[in-house]
């Protein structure tokens, strides 16, 4: 199951403390609902703007280094990137 965190959503942490096995996309935009498939998991690429996003494993520490108008979407690392459906995700050169 995947979950999304926007901006700093104050369940991050405790999803955190229960998947640090788990991988995190981080994506430079703040999604909204809206954009959310009802599978659950990552948005269609119906944007006109390409999204920049990056893989980490969960416990990476540029990730809590995150500014506000970030989203995050975190579960095992499978299901994450069979959500992206073939879309370019970078790796995380901190942690991957
Ligand atoms: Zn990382």
């Amino acid at each position: 199951m995947l979950y999304w965190f926007v901006d700093a959503a104050p369940g991050y942490s405790k999803w955190l403390a229960t998947h640090s096995e788990d991988f995190v996309v981080t994506v430079d935009r703040v999604l909204r609902s809206a954009d959310r498939p009802p599978t659950g998991g990552f948005p269609a690429a119906h944007d006109t703007e390409p999204l920049h996003r990056i893989l980490h494993r969960a416990t990476c520490e540029t990730i809590g280094a995150l500014g506000r108008g970030h989203s995050r979407i975190c579960g095992p690392r499978r299901e994450l990137v069979d959500s992206f459906e073939g879309d370019v995700i970078e790796r995380c050169r901190a942690c991957l």
